[in-house]
C-alpha cells in the first residue's frame, strides 16, 4: 500500500554500525555492539540493567521465568498472572509459556489501561505477578498498581510506549522487571529484538543467565538452570544502538504526525461520533500508531484501504479468543466495547504533513 501503518526510519547512522558489525565479524549473540545498546538503553530509561534479547515476546517468558512462575520454570502450575483483556497477545502467551494462567482483567472505558480497582478484585492467594502493558503509547497509574499489588512483582511491558512518561519519568522504568520490543513497526525499532530492564542484580544475574543456555559465568559448559538461546545478535544491536541515540528523534517525530491527525481532525471529534482516547494529567503519551475509535470501524475501514492507505482494526480483545477462554473471569464490556470499534491509521516518523492530509482527506469522506 502506499500508506503502510508503520515503516522503519533508517538513517546513515544505523548503515554505519552495521557495517561496523559486519566488519568486525561478530554476528553472533557476542559482540560489542550487544554491550553498547545494553548500556545505551539502560542510560536512557533510567535502570541498573538491562539485557539485550531477541524480541519482545521472550523478554516477556525472561521476566516470569526470573521470578520463577509457572510449572516449567519451578513454579506451579495453578500460578495466576494478571494481564489486560485489550493487549496484543504476547502478555498472555507468555504466561501460558511457563506453565502459568493468565487471568483477564477489563480495562477503562477513558484510558484503555486496568485499573487499579479492577486489579485488585483478581488478585487472589495464586497471583505471582501483574504484567502491566503500557498500552499503545500510555502508561499505567504506577502508583496506584503498586499499592494495590502490595508485594506482588510487576512486569511493566513497555513495548508500545517508547518515549511516554509517567508523572514526569520515562517507561521503561517502573516494573521490577520492564520489557521492550523493537519490532520493526515498533516506534525505536531493530526488526526482531527486544531486552529486558531492572534494578534488581539478583534477577538481572539471573535473567543473563538463563537467556545465554544456562552455563554458568566463568564456567564453560557447565549448567545449574535450564537455560534459553534469547541472544540478540550483534547486527541487530548495532542498527538498534543507532535507533537508541536517535530516541529523541524517532519518537518526537512520530509526536509530531500524531499532532497533525489532531489538528486536522479537531472538527470531526466535534461533529461526528470519531474519538481519541483520554490522557489522564498524570502521564503524557507517546504515539505509536495514531489511534481512533468510531462505533462503523469497519465501513471506515474498507474506504480508507480502498484509497492504499493501510489502517487497521485493533486486536480482537483476548476475552474472545476461545484459546484464552479459561483466562476470563466475569464479562469484559470496556475491552470488548474499544476491541471492535478503535483503529490505527499509518503512523512513521518519515511521515509527512501532505501524508496526514491526504489521510484525513479520505476519513472526512467517508464520515
Ligand atoms: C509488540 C508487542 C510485544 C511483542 O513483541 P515482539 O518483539 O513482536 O515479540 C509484546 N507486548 C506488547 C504489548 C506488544 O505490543
Amino acid at each position: 500500500m502506499k500508506y503502510p501503518l508503520s515503516s522503519p526510519s533508517i538513517s546513515a547512522l544505523e548503515k554505519r554500525y552495521v557495517n561496523e558489525a559486519l566488519d568486525s565479524g561478530w554476528i553472533s549473540g557476542t559482540g560489542g555492539f550487544v554491550t553498547r545498546f545494553e548500556q545505551a538503553l539502560a542510560a536512557k530509561v533510567n535502570r541498573q540493567h538491562c539485557i539485550a534479547v531477541s524480541n519482545g515476546t521472550v523478554a516477556l517468558e525472561l521476566a516470569l521465568q526470573a521470578l520463577c512462575i509457572g510449572s516449567v520454570y519451578g513454579g506451579s502450575a495453578e500460578d495466576e498472572v494478571i494481564v489486560p483483556a485489550l493487549t496484543f497477545v504476547a502478555p498472555a502467551a507468555a504466561v501460558r509459556a511457563v506453565g502459568a494462567k493468565p487471568v483477564f482483567v477489563d480495562v477503562e472505558l477513558s484510558t484503555w489501561q486496568m485499573s487499579a480497582f479492577r486489579v485488585a478484585k483478581r488478585i487472589t492467594p495464586r497471583t505471582k505477578a501483574i504484567i502491566a502493558v503500557d498500552i499503545i503509547g500510555l502508561p499505567c497509574n504506577y502508583d496506584e498498581l503498586y499499592l494495590v499489588a502490595d508485594g506482588i512483582p510487576i512486569i511493566e511491558d513497555a513495548a508500545e510506549a517508547h518515549g511516554a512518561r509517567y508523572e514526569g519519568r520515562s517507561v521503561g522504568s517502573f516494573g521490577d522487571i520492564t520489557t521492550f520490543s523493537f519490532h520493526s513497526n515498533k516506534s525505536v525499532a531493530g526488526g526482531e529484538a527486544g531486552a529486558v530492564l531492572t534494578d534488581s542484580d539478583e534477577l538481572a544475574a539471573k535473567m543473563r543467565l538463563v537467556a545465554n543456555h544456562g552455563m554458568t559465568p566463568h564456567r564453560p559448559y557447565w549448567h545449574d538452570v535450564v537455560g534459553r538461546n534469547y541472544r540478540l545478535n550483534n547486527l541487530t544491536a548495532a542498527f538498534l544502538t543507532g535507533q537508541v541515540e536517535r530516541w529523541d528523534e524517532l519518537t518526537t517525530k512520530r509526536q509530531q504526525v500524531a499532532h497533525w491527525y489532531d489538528e486536522r481532525l479537531t472538527e470531526l471529534f466535534k461533529t461526528t461520533e470519531l474519538a481519541r482516547r483520554h490522557v489522564p494529567a498524570w502521564s503524557s503519551e507517546s504515539c505509536w500508531l495514531y489511534t481512533l475509535w468510531h462505533p462503523e470501524r469497519d465501513r471506515i475501514l474498507a474506504h480508507l484501504r480502498s484509497c492504499d492507505i493501510d489502517t487497521r482494526a485493533i486486536w480482537t480483545p483476548l476475552c474472545d479468543l476461545p484459546l484464552y477462554a479459561e483466562s476470563c473471569r466475569g464479562d469484559y464490556p470496556n475491552a470488548r466495547r474499544i476491541g471492535y470499534s478503535a483503529f490505527w491509521l499509518p503512523t512513521s516518523a518519515e511521515m509527512t504533513e501532505s501524508d496526514v492530509k491526504y489521510i484525513c482527506e479520505k476519513l472526512r469522506e467517508v464520515l
